[in-house]
């Protein structure tokens, strides 16, 4: 059991975790999309212990936050489709999968065995951002959530699944985005779509200028948003719901949810939804007493598309429990 310290986002409370990170321990910090779950990338002790306190399974790899492109072609190799993406995109919420430059830097699990890949992000938070100068290392961060179960948008839903597992959070409010990051994987010809996530797949294509494949099952990894059932409450899900059946709560958006337990945005905005998603299902949830979460039909455009992603994921059978 640790201890887990709640600090403030001012230059202490930086300093404090950035001194964590560097003695091998664990620190939840805001991004721009979700709360991460921070270690020292390079140190293979803290990156088993992030598996550990998450229940993370061993074969989904972690995402390397570095704080400036400079510091990603440190450890990975950008080609000129990457260079021009990560320009575009960088800082914000677009994950790269590319080559690894030099695996000495990371600890063995951040390179998926055979694959010799890595996958890297600058995120544009700017607590994120400050903690990754004072670090001045790579710090893999998945979602500060125990594997499988709901992404975390605020310090308390981190302390709620987190506390004792870890030995710091840092508390910067809401994250805006809201849902995770965009996975591109550019490490062969084609540009592939792992997960869809803030940066909308038309925005990419269009600075790529070639068309972005979606994951085949064919591929060699797959992602937590290609498992079935990931960012799942407890309660059942049911999607593409116009209306709240029996033993149901009904999570609305748009205008022709009136009567709806709550609102991902009543007036139709997709980029408000996003921001909400997570906190509305951890809300729902909780008062759901065994009735089901009926969610509204949402659009499946721009973020849209991220947000039914992981709704369908969240609805999706559960396998282990
Ligand atoms: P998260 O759970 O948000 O940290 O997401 C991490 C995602 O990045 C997972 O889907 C991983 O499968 C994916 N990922 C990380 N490293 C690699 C890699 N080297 N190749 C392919 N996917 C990766
Ligand atoms: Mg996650």
């Amino acid at each position: 059991m640790r201890t887990t310290r709640l600090l403030r986002p001012d230059p202490d409370g930086i300093v404090a975790a950035a001194a964590l990170l560097r003695s091998g321990g664990l620190v939840a910090f805001p991004t721009e999309t979700v709360y991460g779950l921070g270690g020292d990338a390079s140190n293979p002790d803290a990156v088993a212990a992030i598996y550990a306190a998450k229940g993370r399974p061993a074969h989904n790899p972690l995402i390397a936050h570095v704080v400036d492109a400079h510091a990603a072609a440190r450890i990975a190799r950008f080609d000129p489709r990457a260079a021009a993406v990560a320009d575009t995109f960088w800082p914000g919420a677009l994950t790269l999968v590319l080559p690894v430059r030099d695996a000495r830097l990371l600890a063995p699990a951040m390179v998926p065995k055979g694959a010799g890949t890595v996958a890297v992000r600058v995120p544009a938070h700017p607590v994120a951002r400050a903690l990754l100068a004072a670090f001045g290392g790579p710090v893999a961060a998945p979602s500060a959530n125990i594997s499988g179960r709901v992404s975390p948008t605020t310090a308390l839903h981190v302390r709620d699944e987190l506390g004792g597992r870890i030995d710091a959070i840092l508390d910067a409010g809401p994250c805006d985005v809201g849902v995770e990051s965009t996975i591109l994987s550019l490490t062969g010809p084609r540009a592939v779509l792992l997960r869809p996530g803030g940066v909308s797949q038309s925005a990419l294509s269009e600075v790529l200028g070639i068309p972005i494949v979606q994951t085949q099952e064919t591929d060699v990894l797959t992602a937590p948003g290609q498992l079935a059932s990931h960012y799942a409450p407890s309660s059942p899900v049911r999607l593409d719901a116009r209306s709240r059946g029996a033993n149901e709560l009904w999570l609305g958006f748009g205008a022709a949810c009136e009567g709806a337990d709550m609102s991902l945005s009543a007036s139709g905005d997709l980029g408000e939804a996003a921001s909400n998603l997570f906190a509305a299902l951890r809300l729902l949830d909780q008062r759901a007493n065994g009735r089901r979460i009926a969610v509204a039909p949402i659009p499946e455009r721009g973020i849209g598309i991220a947000i039914n992603d992981r709704l369908r994921r969240a609805a999706a059978p559960r396998s282990g429990d």
